[in-house]
């Protein structure tokens, strides 16, 4: 059987349409990477489109603003249509600015309009904490308690959380939803379309934060009716340590005067006529604050001319394919060892990676480490596997859980601590 799934993954490897894509990408000789969740890897292409900003800032100087091949002063609008069809977007509706918690501050600040009715937003109990902390943060600015205004689904079991969770929890009193699309740690994908449809019986806005599924899964954003959307590039979407996040906000509220006023929200021909009364912009950009990070949006470019001709739905069906496999050779190999997989078996309810629960997470990650298999560790026990499938292979996944098999069978991940190092 082992060799049957050795075997199984050689096939899928020979078969994979999107195989080539891995030369583009700086792999580490004999490391296996999955952690594309938490940091993508580098391509060569993104790594080209870096070089070429800082050509255009040593040939240009000032005039780099409107001259090279990707003026900057366009640069946030333009990599915003380049993004939209991952989300499912009109190009008008993104752009690519910020980061995930400080857009999160913009479009909470933009539509979350409390009065004495209706006056509460609806997180979810197993939330990334930036998000919380932004929500929190936008209550007190609007002095209303986040102890009695932020609602928190509950989950059941503690790792997902069901939609009718999700519409109980929705009353006259909420004011704003927002949920992420695919839950960090389990890798749960939730049902936007459901939940929108829902909450916007009870004239909710609604918002999905997609750090975990841009780049992983396709999305219909527009067509779903999604108020807004924020996300970061560094995971799936490989831009890089700190690259520049973006924003959605659906065509229906633009012209809207945005929360948090900044000068690049300006229409871009008032910009300069440096006014006191601020004109924003009649689309996406009108949210952004200030001068965008164009040293940390460049590598994006390169990553999104990947993605183009690769496909979203090509990467989703080989992301579906992997972590499939990768269920098909943790439950065959890793059967004695105590591991509970906790994401979804069910295709329309999966993220990108798959997360196993284990009591000595931390020291088995360690160890994987160790044997040159990267892995992602969530306190207090999680292990979370990312394939991601523009440069991981099926035969590289066979060997990861084989090598953990290893590390299990001969307790070496026991001369590790169960504790978590700084970042994981
Ligand atoms: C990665 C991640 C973040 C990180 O936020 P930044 O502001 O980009 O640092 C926030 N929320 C979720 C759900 C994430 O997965």
């Amino acid at each position: 059987m082992v060799i049957e799934l050795l075997e199984k993954a050689k096939g899928l490897d020979r078969d994979d349409e999107l195989k080539a894509f891995k030369d583009e990408f700086y792999i580490k000789e004999g490391q296996i990477y999955l952690d594309g969740n938490s940091l993508g890897l580098l391509s060569k292409r993104a790594e080209n489109e870096t070089l070429k900003a800082l050509a255009s800032w040593k040939e240009y100087g000032i005039d780099g603003w409107t001259e090279g091949d990707h003026p900057w002063f366009t640069l946030s609008e333009k990599l915003g249509e380049t993004s939209a069809p991952l989300i499912g977007a009109e190009k008008n509706e993104v752009v690519v600015t910020g980061s995930i918690t400080a857009n999160l501050h913009q479009m909470i600040a933009s539509f979350y309009h409390p009065n004495e009715e209706k006056n509460e937003i609806l997180a979810d109990e197993l939330n990334f904490p930036s998000d919380l902390y932004a929500i929190q943060s936008q209550l007190e600015l609007k002095g209303f308690d986040p102890a009695v205004y932020l609602k928190k689904v509950p989950s059941q079991d503690g790792q997902t959380i069901l939609l009718d969770s999700i519409k109980s929890s929705i009353t006259e009193k909420t004011a704003l939803v927002l949920l992420p699309s695919v839950l960090y740690r389990s890798g749960q994908l939730l049902p936007i379309k459901e939940i929108v449809e829902y909450a916007h019986r009870y004239s909710a806005i609604v918002g999905f934060d997609l750090a975990h599924s841009i780049g992983a899964v396709p999305h219909k954003l527009h067509e779903w009716n999604v108020d807004f959307a924020v996300w970061c590039n560094y995971k799936y979407v490989n831009s890089g340590p700190g690259g520049t996040g973006g924003l959605y906000v659906h065509q229906k509220h633009h012209g809207k005067m945005p929360g948090l006023k900044g000068w690049f929200g300006s229409a871009k021909e008032k910009q300069f006529d440096m006014e006191h009364t601020f004109s924003p912009a009649g689309d996406a950009g009108a949210y952004q604050i200030g001068t965008p990070h164009v040293l940390s949006s460049a590598p994006l470019a390169g990553s999104l001319s990947i993605f183009e001709e690769a496909g979203i739905h090509r990467i989703r069906e080989k992301s579906l394919q992997q972590t499939d496999f990768l269920l098909e050779v943790i439950d065959y190999l890793l059967g004695d060892y105590q591991f509970k997989v906790v994401t979804p078996q069910n295709h329309s309810e999966r993220g990108g990676h798959i997360a196993l629960e284990h009591p000595a997470a931390a020291s088995i990650c360690k160890a994987l480490k160790n044997r040159n298999v990267i892995p992602d560790f969530r306190s207090p026990n999680l292990i979370r596997l990312a394939p991601a499938p523009l440069y991981t292979t099926y035969r590289e996944l066979y060997e990861a859980v084989l090598l953990l098999k290893d590390i299990m069978e001969s307790k070496e991940y026991e001369q590790h601590g169960n504790t978590r190092n700084i970042i994981a």
